[in-house]
């Protein structure tokens, strides 16, 4: 079966799937501002609300799936526009026909019809999830093997890159909001970094944890440096301190400064964790569906780290109620997703002022919870 040969290293079980071919797709677009409090800056920019694409697809047996693809364009190059048309020009033509169970073929047609555009990919792929879930009344974290741990699961908050004063008034809001782990963007300009991630540790004190994160903004020299300017701030984690790609270059940073190495937007695929764990430059990975091209891509890297004796955990790119859902449903699922020791941002949706599917994710900040109804089990869309 090809669904088993897809995920044959996760060791999950899956029952034949029913015979359900994809007819058609459906694309939808809307901008949504994010709220006041949760507006970001980071080393990609400033950012005051995402424009998403949303999908229906359609199958033989009337089952209508929901997908989600959400961009920022200096971090995955996927933007709304190339996104409609990739789903509606050159994935839907080699998806339309097949089984919706099928992964492996849907993964290797849609990677033989287009490079990258992970996030176009896996609106289509948790599309299939939301079917096959629905198709059988299960949530979609019974069909990845039944819950791994609690439905509801502790996240981390993502501070952006802000002057000391606002981050050390935001650092204090946020520990009050009850979050212990806190994450502060840096990667802008090293002097103001430093001084920003210092004043956040004065003021959540040292029974919370710290991480900085800085999508790549730093180049290695620069990384080192900070990372050893913050010493006394005791770094619980350091996400993405340097380049895209370099892969010796983030190995070394780990090696001379002793932190705790999270990787997140150097590793999108599986040959991308591979070369990470090769080179021993990381101490956990940042999976996400969105990311990864769908669920099941997911699954082989989860499990290839888990092999090797590397932890994951989910980072984000503040998706709406459909993708974070696939993404709670993996949390839920999967063992090596290990968010107790480095949780996660799966809060997307509270981030913004609206909210667009008529049963959205149940999220208490710090705490999220993985929907139980059948499939993704955020019940219709509301546009279109
Ligand atoms: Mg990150």
């Amino acid at each position: 079966m090809p669904w088993v040969s897809c995920l044959k290293t996760s060791g999950y079980i899956f029952r034949k799937y029913e015979e359900m071919k994809i007819t058609g797709l459906s694309t939808y677009r809307k901008y949504i501002e994010l709220k006041d409090s949760h507006k970001m800056r980071s080393a990609l920019g400033v950012n005051n609300g995402n424009e998403f694409v949303v999908l229906r697809l359609h199958t033989d047996a009337g089952i209508d799936g929901l997908g989600e693809a959400s961009f920022t364009v200096r971090w995955s190059g996927e933007v709304p526009d190339g996104c409609v048309q990739v789903l509606n020009e050159v994935l839907k033509p080699v998806v339309v026909g097949l089984e919706v169970g099928d992964f492996a073929s849907l993964n290797r047609r849609m990677d033989a019809a287009c490079s990258r555009n992970w996030f176009a990919k896996s609106a289509i792929e948790m599309a299939c999830w939301d079917i096959l879930g629905k198709d059988q009344g299960k949530p979609v974290y019974e069909l990845l093997g039944g819950a791994a741990r609690p439905l509801r699961f502790e996240n981390r908050f993502s501070m952006g890159a802000y002057t000391v004063e606002h981050a050390r008034e935001r650092a204090a809001e946020l520990v009050s909001w009850g979050f212990k782990t806190i994450k502060v963007k840096v990667g802008t300009v090293p002097k103001e970094d430093v001084a920003r991630v210092r004043a956040v540790r004065d003021v959540i004190g040292f029974d919370h944890d710290l991480v900085i994160d800085a999508n790549c903004g730093w180049d290695v020299a620069t990384a080192i440096s900070c990372v050893q300017q913050l010493e006394d701030c005791r770094l619980d984690l350091v996400e993405q301190p340097t380049p895209d790609g370099d892969y010796r270059g983030l190995a070394k940073l780990r090696k001379e400064t002793g932190v705790k190495v999270l990787a997140d937007d150097i590793c999108f695929d599986l040959i991308h964790a591979k070369e990470l764990i090769a080179h021993e430059a990381c101490d956990a990975i940042s999976v996400y569906p969105g990311k990864n091209g769908g669920i099941s891509r997911s699954i082989e890297i989860l499990d290839y780290a888990q092999e090797h004796g590397v932890a994951c955990s989910i980072g984000s790119n503040l998706e709406w109620d459909i993708g974070l859902s696939a993404m709670a449903h993996l949390v839920v699922a999967h063992p090596n997703m290990r968010v107790e020791q480095y949780p996660g941002d799966v809060l997307g949706p509270s981030y913004y002022t609206e909210r667009v599917v008529s049963e959205p994710v149940r999220i208490e900040e710090p705490y999220t919870f993985a929907p139980e109804g059948p499939g993704l089990g955020v019940g219709e869309l509301l546009l279109g």
